[in-house]
């Protein structure tokens, strides 16, 4: 290439140049601006980093089957868990229709029957502590300060939201998970409460 040759870089100056003048020459003092570009670029180097991780880990995730991903993302968020699946295709089966997770209600719940001014929780035992005899419920029995804060504070939660629900006029039915063991009599006890009022019509 001619470029490489020496003194190429010579040939294509606009001119001969007085080495002294252009070592004088005043340096540009540094404004704001260079600082925010040369920082823009760190930033949008790590942010690339970053993507590329992501993109690193979302590909691991990808290898699970739409079910498997939708299984594990449900036990992360505490909605379309399995149980409240089960739940909600044996109320739609039986012709009920509701909304889901309406974020407008206190505590998002599973299933929301507007015309009916019902609402239906699926709580998982273990983390809603459901308590008493249930057996899916127990306290782990390590690294108990990690969990009992943690669990308690759903309770607690759980609690408010229900009072919050309660106020604004809404009836709450929540089924636990362990009661899915006996689908029959939970049925009943869900249609008894969604027709409850209703004037039978669905
Ligand atoms: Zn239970």
């Amino acid at each position: 290439m001619a470029n490489d040759a020496p003194g190429s870089h010579l040939r294509s100056s606009p001119g001969p140049r007085n080495e002294l003048t252009f070592l004088a020459a005043p340096k540009r003092p540094r404004t704001r601006n260079d600082r925010c570009v040369s920082g823009g670029m760190e930033r949008r180097q790590r942010n690339h980093q970053g993507r590329q991780e992501a993109l690193d880990k979302k590909t691991v995730i990808d290898t699970l089957s739409p079910q498997q991903r939708s299984e594990r993302m449900a036990r992360v968020r505490g909605r379309d868990t399995k149980p409240e699946l089960t739940v909600r295709r044996a109320l739609h089966a039986r012709g009920f229709r509701y909304r889901l997770h309406d974020k407008r209600l206190p505590g998002k719940p599973d299933m929301v029957f507007p015309g009916r001014r019902k609402v239906v929780f699926v709580h998982g035992c273990f983390w809603h502590m459901h308590g008493g005899a249930c057996s899916l419920s127990r306290m782990p029995k390590s690294n108990l300060e990690f969990w009992r804060p943690k669990l308690e504070g759903n309770r607690v939660r759980d609690a408010m939201k229900l009072e919050q629900l309660h106020a604004l006029g809404w009836k709450v039915l929540v089924v636990w998970e362990c009661e899915l063991r006996d689908m029959e009599s939970l049925l009943t006890r869900l249609e008894a409460f969604l027709n409850e009022d209703a004037g039978g019509t669905k």
